[in-house]
């Protein structure tokens, strides 16, 4: 509220390619729904707009780890169906319960936990069974079937405790999930027996006489690569942003998807210095003849990888600079050689790369590390401007 203060730097989105990598991603799940995954703070993109261009371009579902973020959606008047799936205990499950959010349930303690809300609540619970189908994370673990074709496992007790938890109506189980642990490596030997897992924990969940809405397991890697997972329902999140979860299988163009975040900041204090000057914490760069340093306001604390230190470029009057010396807590700083700068001018650090500038994937190479945290760890003070 108030008067708008401009902000050095900002992350363009374009929800435009957010609606249409959904409708990509839709044609590849074939007859099955998606599910956008719009988790922190959709990957970063902003939580709301991102969400209600996902359903614009046809998102049937939306998915979130936590339950703030559900009902953040909710008091943004957002009605779709929306599935949340990591809880601790204590939650308080009674908010989430009204306002008509299905939660993902992982173990007994949870589902007891939902159910003792729902009492309250005088409602009826939509949950979610989430089985470990071999991610070794969070999920009902579901054992390997042996020899003897059993499956007894966390999986059933949790799959009993739904059913005489359905009976008092307590709660309804509208859907079974899994997620995958190798989606990215399509050969990967996991990627069938997960399948495989899935679907006896499915068999066995439908014996027992759940009768599950939707049943999905397909993370963008797999929306993008196993067809053949879709079942009822897709869920990816990273694709939905235009970034490809699996560089090594293909890039964003290959896939048709178009990266949504342009993230930009612009040239504060521009100088000519001379040659040998150190540049930055620890002169860990040093000039090697007369150049232009230009200063960017952002930094550590803006969720630039410090690391990034001589490794990743951004692009500023139509070519590519290196990160010159130590990134700081607010800024950085670049050697643009004879270019002449501006303060003031444009400096673009990652884009859809349609302009030579570099892309989140680039900049995920440069440091080691994946795009999915270069675009989700941009902190608060680079406002999300939409285009
Ligand atoms: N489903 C679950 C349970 C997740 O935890 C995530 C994200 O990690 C996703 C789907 C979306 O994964 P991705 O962004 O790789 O498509």
């Amino acid at each position: 509220a108030g008067a708008r203060v401009p902000f050095p730097a900002r992350a363009v989105v374009d929800l435009a390619a957010i609606a249409r990598n959904v409708g990509v991603l839709g044609e590849r799940a074939g007859s099955a729904g998606v599910m956008a995954v719009v988790k922190a703070d959709a990957y970063g993109h902003g939580l709301v707009p991102s969400a209600r261009a996902a359903l614009a371009g046809g998102a049937s579902w939306l998915g979130v780890a936590q339950l703030t973020e559900a009902i953040r959606l909710r008091e943004a008047g957002v009605s779709a169906p929306v599935l949340c799936w990591l809880h601790a205990p204590g939650a308080g499950f009674g908010e989430a319960i009204t306002q008509d959010i299905d939660l993902g349930v992982s173990a007994t303690w949870m589902l007891d936990e939902v159910a003792a809300a729902a009492r309250v609540a005088r409602r009826t619970a939509r949950v979610q069974l989430k089985a470990d189908t071999g991610l070794g994370r969070n999920g009902a673990y579901v054992f390997p079937t042996g020899p003897e074709g059993s499956t007894s496992s966390d999986w059933s007790e949790l799959v009993d405790l739904a059913r005489r938890l359905e009976a008092e109506e307590a709660v309804r189980v509208t859907g079974l999930f899994t997620h995958f642990a190798y989606a990215d490596a399509p050969h990967h030997p996991t990627v069938l027996a997960q399948q495989e897992a899935f679907a006896d924990a499915v068999a066995l969940a439908e014996r027992a006489g759940l009768r599950p809405e939707v049943r999905h397991m397909s993370n963008s890697a797999a929306t993008l690569t196993t067809p053949e997972a879709a079942w009822d329902l897709v869920r990816p999140g990273l694709a939905v942003y235009g970034l490809t979860p699996a560089p090594e299988v293909g890039s964003s163009e290959d896939f048709g998807l178009v990266p949504a975040m342009t993230a930009i900041a612009h040239a504060s204090v521009v100088k000519r210095v001379r040659a040998g000057q150190g540049v930055s914490y620890g002169h860990t760069y040093t000039t090697t003849g007369p150049t232009t340093l230009v200063d960017v306001p952002l930094g550590y604390a803006d969720g630039i990888p410090r690391h990034a230190s001589g490794k990743a470029e951004v692009f500023v009057g139509g070519q590519r600079a290196s990160i010159a010396g130590r990134v700081c807590m607010d800024q950085f700083v670049i050697d643009v050689g004879d270019l002449s700068v501006a303060a003031g001018d444009e400096i673009v650090l990652f884009g859809p790369g349609t302009r030579g500038e570099p892309t989140a994937q680039d900049w995920a190479e440069a440091v080691g590390t994946i795009n999915y945290e270069i675009v989700t760890r941009f902190g608060p003070r680079v406002p999300r401007e939409y285009v």
